[in-house]
């Protein structure tokens, strides 16, 4: 037995005990005659206490720890003469009796505690001592409680967990594959799953009737905060169910995790159309931590001589509460914010709300006070509010109006992360245009059903069809998302002819699935979502890398183990593969 006791169990109550406990050395302060050392495990740390009644060759191996060798030790528990409120073992520590150095350490490159001195690189690289870290550990032990609360609430529906292949052949959701050589094939390649999508719907064919499965994804994207090459979905997938039944589900999945984790119920989940969610939140995933709706100006404003209006296909703003006194030079930069590249607006037209009720706007040589005044009711807004409106193309003056209504979110503190927001979106488009391609692409996956009122426009005007298609969103960010399935193969040969594959190249890719389809398949619909994600969200933490034990870098890198790395010329010879020099290397 290496210990009978955690470094953060001890407390005033076992006062007398002689507990015996195994751990890091945190830290050594060498008091002359009074050495105190913190030995620490993901459970805590006890102050460990060597003094002039230890005896004296005890005392100097005390004094030569190191930090994080790992100890074990024996000593008699005693209330301190100086406590400790901010750790629960702070009232006692142990007076060594017994210790034995289980394994030297050599000196780590960062201190670890909670405001650690090392850098983002150095501790993605000494990982395995990052992760001894309480703030870093404590994010994947609630990692681990919520797929236990996932998987207790789906096995208590029925749900089949069940293991889909990761050497696939290629799914195609958008992003590029992963690939990997196959020896006893040459030359051809298994693809890495996007997404366990066919094989969930082959077990619906199956009869398998409700499937999930807390699943690896592989997709090889640019990397941002929230992506990684490699990431796990909540995968699930049922029969016999239509659109409603899968959302009523899934919130209740969702609700559960709150409940559970959060201990706060948030309630039913608005359902929001797609359509709704561009015209009033200029996005797809709108935050409902805050209001500043959009309002729509096109039709009041054009017709006074104020050319940038009267040329813009939509004029559109939203109201800041309080905001009114914004300085010229805070104005000036959201100014700047919306006109970025990426964001694309042409400038911003802000009006204030007076103390009188009258209005100021930038505009005013155009405007009477009349007029201002339509705007400040159609925004609803009060004295000391701001308005800000933008103005041109609708496509994308509204994305950029979401941008800067996000920001002003922002700036007036009103996104919480402890106030959850969740809704559906729900009717997404079936397809959407890919200027690159020129062609349509499905805007969730092929195998997504359209509406069946819809059905008709798929020869007439693709771009219009309706999608049986939602996302649950929780705070701007999309959390999930899934469809009800095309099962009848006329059909699904039908979209991929829409998607532009020819028979020969559909049947090439998914020959297998229509055929499936022909053996009775149910009616199906299905889900996924980000667990990465979302367990970022409950850790109110921006990035997933930290609630990734082993992430990657930006650049696709895993620095600890340097990889990805060459491979040796007898692998690639047995893989039939020889190396090329990529453009512009030498
Ligand atoms: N396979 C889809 C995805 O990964 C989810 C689904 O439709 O169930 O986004």
């Amino acid at each position: 037995m290496y210990r009978n006791y955690t470094c953060g169990e001890l407390r005033l109550a076992h006062v007398g005990q002689e507990p015996v406990l195994a751990g890091w050395v945190q830290t050594v302060r060498n008091h002359g005659a009074m050495t105190f050392v913190d030995i620490r495990d993901r459970y805590g740390i006890t102050q460990l206490v060597a003094d002039e009644n230890t005896p004296l060759a005890m005392k100097e191996l005390v004094d030569k720890l190191g930090r994080e060798y790992v100890i074990q030790v024996k000593g008699t528990v005693r209330e301190r003469s100086s406590k400790n409120p901010k750790i629960p073992t702070g009232e006692i520590e142990l007076d060594i009796k017994e210790l034995t150095v289980l394994n030297k350490a050599a000196v780590p490159p960062f201190t670890i505690q909670d405001d650690s001195d090392g850098g983002d690189e150095l501790r993605m690289k000494f990982r395995y001592l990052d992760l001894r870290r309480e703030a870093v550990r404590k994010n994947l032990e609630l990692r681990a409680r919520m797929a236990h609360v996932v998987r207790n609430y789906l096995n208590n529906l029925q749900f089949i967990e069940t293991e889909t292949p990761v050497l696939i052949k290629s799914t195609p959701e958008g992003a590029r594959d992963f690939v990997v050589p196959s020896r006893m094939n040459p030359n051809q390649f298994y693809a890495l799953p996007q997404s366990p999508q066919i094989f969930k719907q082959l077990l619906m064919v199956a009869g398998f009737d409700r499937y999930y499965q807390i699943v690896k994804c592989f997709r090889d994207e640019d990397l941002r905060a929230d992506r990684q090459p490699e990431f796990t979905q909540i995968d699930c997938e049922m029969s016999f169910v239509k659109q409603e039944d899968v959302l009523n589900t899934f919130e209740g999945l969702a609700r559960h995790i709150f409940i559970e984790i959060k201990g706060i119920d948030p309630g039913d989940f608005p359902r929001m159309t797609f359509a709704y969610a561009m015209e009033n939140y200029g996005c797809d995933k709108p935050d409902l931590r805050f209001g500043m709706i959009f309002k729509d100006l096109t039709n009041i404003v054009k017709g006074k001589d104020f050319k940038l209006f009267d040329d813009s296909e939509c004029v559109v703003g939203i109201c800041v509460p309080g905001c009114g006194e914004y300085t010229r030079k805070q104005l000036d930069a959201l100014t700047e914010l919306v006109k970025r590249p990426q964001v694309g607006a042409k400038g911003i037209v802000h009006a204030k709300v007076n103390d009188d009720g009258s209005v100021k706007s930038s505009v005013d040589k155009y405007y009477t006070q009349v007029e201002l005044g339509k705007w400040r009711d159609i925004f609803g807004a009060k004295p000391g509010d701001l308005i800000l409106i933008l103005y041109g193309e609708k496509e994308r003056t509204l994305p950029a109006l979401s941008v800067l209504r996000l920001e002003m979110g922002r700036q007036c503190g009103l996104m919480d992360r402890d106030n959850f927001k969740p809704l559906w979106v729900v009717d997404f488009p079936l397809l959407e245009w890919n200027e690159e391609s020129g062609r349509f692409h499905a805007m969730h996956h092929p195998f997504t059903s359209p509406k069946p009122e819809d059905i008709l426009l798929l020869d007439s005007d693709p771009g219009k069809v309706r999608a049986n298609a939602y996302d649950l969103v929780i705070n701007g960010v999309e959390i999930g998302g899934g469809s009800v399935r095309i099962f009848d193969s006329e059909l699904q040969a039908k979209m991929f002819k829409t998607l532009g594959f020819t028979k020969q190249e559909a049947d090439n890719q998914f020959g297998f699935l229509m055929e499936a389809f022909k053996y009775g398949a149910p009616p199906h619909a299905g889900i996924a979502f980000g667990f990465d994600r979302l367990v970022s969200m409950f850790a109110g933490l921006d990035s997933i890398r930290d609630v990734i034990a082993f992430p990657k870098n930006n650049s696709g890198r895993d620095v600890m183990n340097d990889s990805p790395s060459e491979i040796a010329q007898i692998q690639l010879d047995e893989l039939f593969l020889s190396l090329v020099t990529p453009k512009g290397k030498s």
